[in-house]
Order: C-alpha cells, then sequence, then structure tokens
C-alpha cells in the first residue's frame, strides 16, 4: 500500500497541538544544552553539600544532563517526532470500525516535582479513511510523555495530536497513572492513582460506542 501524501503535513501540525506546553526557544543545541544543564546540576549538588570529587558522584551531572536532553526530555524538541506513514483503511464497510490500543506504557515527569509519573494508556478511534501504524500510536504517546508534564495536559495532547494525524474526529484517551510525587514523598500514598480521559465525536457522543471504550479499559 503506498503511504499517505499527508505525511510530512501531519508531522509538523501534530506537534503543535491545541494544548501546548509552556514552552520557550531559545535556539540552543542539544550538545550547549547538556554543557549549561550539566554546570547548573554541578551547583545543585555542590549546594546540597555533596562531594563531586567521590567516583559515584563525579558524572551524575552530566549523566543528568544526557539524560534530560537526549532521554525523558527529549519530546521537547519537536525534530524528534516520531515519522508517522499512514495507509489506505481498506475494510470500510465492515462493522468493527473502532481500533483500540490498549495499555500502552507510560512514563513521564511531573512538572511540578520532576519525579517520575507511571501508567498505562489506551486509545481508540475510528478510521476516517485511512489507518496508522500501530506502533506509531506508541510512539506518539512516548514523545509527549518525553516532556515535564501533567497528566491531564498530556492525555488531550495524544488526543488533539491524533486527531490531526488521522483527520479523524472520532477519538478516545484514557491514563491511568501513579504520581511519585504522591507516593514518594508528601502524602505518601503509594495507593492511589489519577485517571483522565479525553473523548471526542462518536466516543463522547454515541453511548454505545462510549460504554464499549469503557469496558475495553
Ligand atoms: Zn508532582
Amino acid at each position: 500500500m503506498p503511504p499517505s501524501k499527508k505525511k510530512s503535513r501531519a508531522k509538523e501540525d501534530s506537534v503543535i497541538t491545541r494544548y501546548p506546553t509552556p514552552f520557550k526557544e531559545n535556539n540552543l543545541s542539544d550538545e550547549k544544552k547538556i554543557a549549561l544543564i550539566q554546570k547548573h546540576f554541578k551547583e545543585i549538588l555542590t549546594v546540597l553539600g555533596l562531594d563531586l570529587k567521590d567516583d559515584s558522584l563525579a558524572n551524575t551531572p552530566q549523566r543528568i544532563a544526557e539524560m534530560y536532553v537526549n532521554e525523558i526530555f527529549s519530546g521537547l524538541n519537536p525534530k524528534n517526532f516520531p515519522d508517522i506513514t499512514l495507509i489506505e483503511d481498506k475494510f470500510t464497510g465492515d462493522t468493527s470500525r473502532v481500533v483500540t490500543v490498549k495499555d500502552i506504557k507510560l512514563t513521564s515527569f511531573c512538572e511540578h516535582h520532576f519525579v517520575p509519573m507511571e501508567g498505562i494508556v489506551t486509545i481508540a478511534y475510528i478510521p476516517n479513511g485511512q489507518l496508522i501504524g500501530l506502533s506509531k500510536i506508541n510512539r506518539i504517546v512516548k514523545f509527549f510523555a518525553s516532556r515535564p508534564q501533567v497528566q491531564e495536559r498530556l492525555t488531550v495532547q495524544i488526543a488533539d495530536c491524533l486527531r490531526q494525524v488521522l483527520d479523524t474526529e472520532h477519538i478516545a484517551v484514557f491514563i491511568n497513572a501513579k504520581h511519585h510525587c504522591v507516593s514518594a514523598r508528601g502524602v505518601n500514598d503509594d495507593s492511589s492513582t489519577t485517571s483522565t480521559t479525553s473523548l471526542a465525536g462518536d466516543f463522547q457522543h454515541n453511548p454505545v460506542i462510549r460504554n464499549e471504550f469503557f469496558a475495553s479499559l
């Protein structure tokens, strides 16, 4: 099947969602970002009274800087948005119209405390003439999760991105996550989780389709 011509446009649009991460472009290269974060993290550790001459700590500022830029916050850089190839939906007319991807593993970082939130994401959509490779849905989740986040924004960013990429109004996103800022500090509640849902199109207005989605969770 030939890839859709919408590929490049989808990539461009989908990073700029209606629900942007508060972000100010500073035009620093990745290398410069790593150098600066390393320098500042060294200061934080020194202020805490840690001895950076110790073998175990000596490379911590560099490790953190590289982890921030290349891994856990790599979704702040639009160039890291995954390549999306859409394929023609040849199954139009079939009665089972809903595509669901369940239990996508989520790891993100809370922007209030910079500690992890971990959970699962379930996504469903009704195709509008084109399908997306299923692993691409996981990659879109990973892209938006690789930012300092709040779960509510993450949920709508994923939904809005898929709405644009797939050109369909019918999108459902459900996230259930445990927040380490709740479990490992503060109230130290290790059992509570937070659920957020974004429903659009038939998932919002058609009770049968909505109920099927919630039953699938
Ligand atoms: Zn937090």
